[in-house]
């Protein structure tokens, strides 16, 4: 019942189509993150999910059920916006059992349901305070608690931690996976910010321009991006992309950098792969968190610009104008203006076709 499937799903709004032919299954009890950049389509995705508009084309299913023209009152889901909505004239107990009070359940079921989320959200102190005069983190505590006391089977968040500060966001982040894992709704929750996926979601869906990109595990879409869309947009920084080509150094299979001047070994297995798909021109993809500084068989660029983020240094480095950012710890002794010679770490290297962006290995 609570499995969400999206079949051809496209919406028009007059000549412009904000979502093109999306297929996605979220499964039941798993918790899908909706990730993209603004303007990708994830709330009007959602809000389809939601009921809260149609389709131009396309099915909404839950479970085996076709709801794309329930409406959302029917439909059974709960839904948390970005911009809390709460009731500032009633406490912070009146707000939670509110939507339990218009199903009609007794005081003492009340009671039980409203306690228990309040300590999973951390509002048992507040229960019997106003709301008036609460922080904005809080409101939208109570906005996710007044959803969730309902045990929705399908619970749609969007951007609900938007507005909140980042201390409080990533103590949000622990306390709503907590709470999807003791009701085990299926949840959708839509964000543009790749951490919060990554950190909180058994599953991302990449949207780019109204086209779903890929579907996969953090580490799928991590490791293995499906193209050099999701390559960038994940990952912080994201993945490095070098245009190359493919020609053969000592006999061994190579990419050459022509920009750059240099060449570096490539493995077999993915010199195979490029092969067989005919791509002469290919991005070089790897990870900025993967790269060893090494003498042999690397690249050489200038170290250009350190960049320390707390336990992190992100080294930029420079060559014809080409960046590669490289992420080490805060001990990397890196000089500046100086050359610094590096690889990928042997396995991480990944090979994108440079004309389409779809990933060859
Ligand atoms: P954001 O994070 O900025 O909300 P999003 O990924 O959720 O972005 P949507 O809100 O789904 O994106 O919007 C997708 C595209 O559809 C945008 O270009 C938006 O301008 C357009 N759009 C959304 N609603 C309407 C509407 N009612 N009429 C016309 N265009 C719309």
């Amino acid at each position: 019942m609570s499995e969400i499937r999206l079949e051809k799903l496209t919406k028009r709004f007059g000549d412009f189509t904000a979502i093109e032919k999306m297929d996605l299954q979220v499964r039941n009890g798993e918790f899908l993150a909706l990730l993209g950049p603004s303007g990708c389509g994830k709330s009007t995705t959602m809000n389809i999910i939601a009921g809260m508009e149609s389709p131009s084309e396309g099915t909404v299913y839950f479970g085996d059920r076709d709801v794309t023209r329930v409406p959302m009152g029917k439909r059974g889901v709960g839904f948390v916006f970005q911009n809390y909505a709460i009731f500032t004239h009633m406490t912070v107990r009146q707000n939670l059992e509110y939507g339990l009070r218009m199903h009609g359940l007794p005081a003492a079921q009340r009671k039980r349901k409203v306690d228990e989320i309040a300590g999973f959200l951390e509002l048992s102190p507040l229960l019997d305070k106003p709301t008036a005069g609460l922080s904005v983190n809080i409101l939208q505590r109570i906005a996710i608690g007044r959803s969730a006391v309902l045990e929705p089977a399908i619970f749609l968040l969007d951007e609900p931690l938007s507005n909140v500060d980042a201390a409080f966001r990533s103590v949000m982040r622990y306390e709503l996976k907590q709470l999807q894992r003791r009701f085990r709704q299926t949840m959708v929750y839509v964000t543009h910010d790749q951490l919060e996926a990554m950190t909180m979601a058994d599953r991302i869906a990449v949207m780019d321009q109204g086209v779903l990109q890929q579907v996969g595990t953090p580490l799928e879409v991590y490791n293995n991006p499906a193209n050099i869309f999701v390559a960038n947009f994940i990952g912080s920084p994201g993945m490095n992309l070098l245009k190359g080509a493919l020609t053969s150094r000592d006999g061994r299979p190579a990419i050459a950098f022509e920009e750059l001047d240099q060449t570096i070994e490539l493995p077999d297995e993915l010199a195979r792969l490029a092969e067989k798909r005919n791509s002469a021109a290919v991005l070089y993809g790897f990870r900025p968190e993967e790269i060893e500084l090494t003498s042999q068989n690397g690249l050489s660029m200038k170290a250009d610009f350190l960049e320390r983020i707390g336990a992190r240094t992100i080294l930029h480095l420079e060559a014809s104008g080409r960046e590669v950012k490289a992420v080490f710890d805060n001990n990397v002794a890196v000089q500046l203006d100086s050359m610094v010679s590096f690889r990928p770490a042997s396995g991480s290297e990944r090979l994108f076709d440079a004309q389409t962006g779809a990933r060859i290995g």
